[in-house]
């Protein structure tokens, strides 16, 4: 990836939703602006930058001299329980306190006296953070915003936040035969004071603001999606995905080394997975916000159990609502030979890892399109979000998953895991994952579309002014 030439370096504020699936993709666009010779400022809500240091270690957030972090704080009250996980909450919070501690950041980064780097040119933000929209607009910079969903995501829910209140949802242009079941949950609701449906609108509203919008997918995933949004009000959208592909293409070993894992990773997942034999292992993890009932834990693990084929499940110790994840010790005892148990793991090391015969998911975005670069067939339990929509497309469109009722029972687990592992309808869908693999690949490689959009990104939208 070769970078462009500037004789005095742009300046971009990144600015993540601060939860995991969107820090993950932000420190990534983050990573590439500075391969492009970007001076970055990477900011972190204050819980997060402590969980990180203590997750990472003492100087994992130093840094390098022009990318820098700094914090603001998200208003939520200092606890020990995982403020990353209340959405809701999260969402009333960050839109009521970020934005004065916003522009005093942004004031003191641009302050000649106190400042060591150059003046901010432009501002990177999540969707979900759009109340640095009014701060661009106030210091006079182009502010992009980085939809962390899949495009099928935000599609539906910009449209049914865009008047479904008042009329009967027909069908959504580029999404052809969707049911009301496979659309975001955050919108799946005719209550008008539903705190997430305003959420949603008020952070669509303020995206019409915005200078541009940047999603990690690839135009050729998600081709009539894309079409559609690109012919709605919205500002003129990039893709710029698989973000973790074209991050590879990065060789800078320092850059490469930044993490962003908000759980400690172990390493022995890797070490098992290289003593067993390819496409024979089953990957199961929910994500980092995902919760189910004890009963659907205990059904999971049967279901895999039954299913006789070797797993590598993440069971975080607070997946379970209430309570501490606790396996039953009989699963325990019979799986030891085949199953792998850990609490975090380097999720995109896994994907591309060649034991990996499929994925067990909670159809979040990161998941999805890590999932598809590996060449990886999933197996759907979708939790809320669009992560419905990403399931639906996964099972239909892209042909590459089945999906898992809600109401989950071990049967239908093990009949599920056999088929993908060993069916003629787990057959057809690698082919697909391996199909979209190397499609996703020539997107992110050099001449492909992304690629190529992050370069028109850059000229003709951050370094505009
Ligand atoms: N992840 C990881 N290790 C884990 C679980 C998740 O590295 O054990 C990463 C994963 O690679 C992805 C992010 O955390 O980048 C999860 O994002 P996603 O959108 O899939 O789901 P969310 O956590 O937001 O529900």
């Amino acid at each position: 990836m070769g970078s462009i030439r500037i004789s005095e370096k742009p300046h971009a504020v990144c600015v993540p939703y601060p939860a995991q699936g969107h820090i993950n993709p932000m420190l990534k666009v983050a990573k590439l602006l500075h391969h492009k010779g970007f001076h970055i400022t990477f900011v972190n809500t204050e819980y997060n930058h402590r969980r990180l240091l203590k997750s990472r270690g003492p100087h994992s957030l130093d840094g390098l001299p022009d990318f820098r972090y700094q914090t603001i704080p998200d208003g939520l009250p200092l606890t020990d329980t995982d403020v990353t996980q209340d959405i809701p909450a999260l969402c009333q919070s960050t839109t009521k306190t970020c934005l004065p501690h916003f522009r005093e950041l942004l004031n003191k980064l641009n302050d000649t006296v106190l400042s060591t780097g150059p003046p901010v040119t432009c501002i990177v933000s999540d969707g979900s953070m759009s109340f640095t929209v009014e701060a661009a607009e106030e210091f006079g910079v182009p502010e992009l915003l980085f939809w962390t969903p899949s495009a099928c995501g935000i599609l539906d829910a910009s449209y049914l936040t865009n008047g479904y209140l008042e009329t009967i949802i027909d069908w959504i242009p580029g999404m052809e035969n969707v049911r009301f079941k496979d659309l975001p949950s955050f919108v799946r609701t005719i209550d008008p004071n539903d705190q997430m449906v305003n959420f949603v609108i008020a952070e669509i509203e303020r995206a019409l603001k915005a200078s541009a919008i940047i999603i990690n997918t690839f135009d050729a995933f998600e081709k009539p999606v894309l079409d559609s949004l690109s012919s709605s009000l919205l500002p003129p959208i990039y893709t710029v995905g698989p973000l973790h592909l074209m991050v590879n293409q990065i060789s800078e070993e320092r850059l490469k080394s930044m993490h962003s894992n908000l759980w400690k990773e172990e390493s022995q997942c890797i070490d098992w997975l290289d003593s067993k034999k390819s496409n024979s292992v089953l990957y199961v993890n929910f994500g980092s916000i995902t919760v189910m009932t004890p009963k659907q834990l205990v059904e999971f693990a049967w279901g895999l159990a039954n299913s006789g084929y070797d797993f590598l499940w993440i069971v975080r110790p607070d997946l379970v609502v209430g309570e501490l994840a606790m396996l039953p010790p009989e699963f325990v005892t019979e799986t030891e030979e085949r199953g792998m148990l850990a609490s975090w793991c380097s999720q995109e090391q896994i994907l591309k890892h060649t034991a990996i015969a499929g994925f067990l998911t909670h159809s979040g975005w990161n998941s999805t399109i890590e999932s598809v670069c590996g060449g990886v067939p999933v197996i759907c339990w979708p939790f809320f979000a669009e992560q419905l929509t990403n399931c639906w497309y996964s099972c239909g469109e892209w042909g590459i998953g089945m999906e898992i009722d809600t109401d989950v029972r071990r049967e239908e687990v093990e009949r599920q895991v056999r088929e993908l592992m060993e069916g003629e309808k787990g057959k057809k869908m690698k082919s697909k994952a391996m199909e979209w693999k190397e499609k996703a690949e020539e997107a992110a490689g050099p001449g492909g579309s992304s690629y190529l959009n992050l370069d028109k990104l850059i000229t003709e939208v951050l370094l505009s002014k």
